[in-house]
């Protein structure tokens, strides 16, 4: 049983107690019960809500795991960025350094216009624009 189940189960015989104290007319008891009733209710919502947080800190460590894993996925030769195990249908490198170590996103490297491969270099960066020999 978690412990919203067990508040829900503390809140049904505090409940009982508020009817039961209700037939007994006792006014101190029956506002005491009523007290702990209110505040039972408070920490069930307080609960949900570190549940509610509770996943979504569990996504966050999820997808910030999954970005270090793709991180080391490349390696780092020449000064530029190439997949570490190359992968079957997938763009291998070399990928813009100044992206992938910025913003953490792999764009792959575009073959400079030949006219402008002496001045230039070989490759050009699609997003930022860099060019690298
Ligand atoms: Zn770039």
């Amino acid at each position: 049983m978690g412990i919203l189940d067990e508040l829900s189960a503390w809140a049904g015989r505090a409940k009982r107690l508020y009817d039961v104290s209700k037939d007994l007319k006792n006014v101190e008891l029956t506002e005491s019960i009523s007290d702990l009733r209110i505040a039972l209710s408070d920490w069930k919502i307080k609960f949900a809500e570190i549940v509610e947080e509770n996943l979504e800190l569990k996504a966050e460590i999820k997808e910030l795991e999954e970005q270090i894993a793709a991180t080391d996925e490349f390696v780092f030769r020449d000064g530029l960025y190439y997949r570490g195990k190359p992968v079957q249908d997938k763009p291998n490198g070399p990928f813009c350094p100044h992206c992938f170590e910025d913003r953490g996103t792999v764009i792959s490297l575009s073959n400079q216009m030949p006219d402008f491969i002496e001045i230039a270099g070989r490759f050009v960066c699609p997003k930022c624009k860099a060019t690298f020999a």
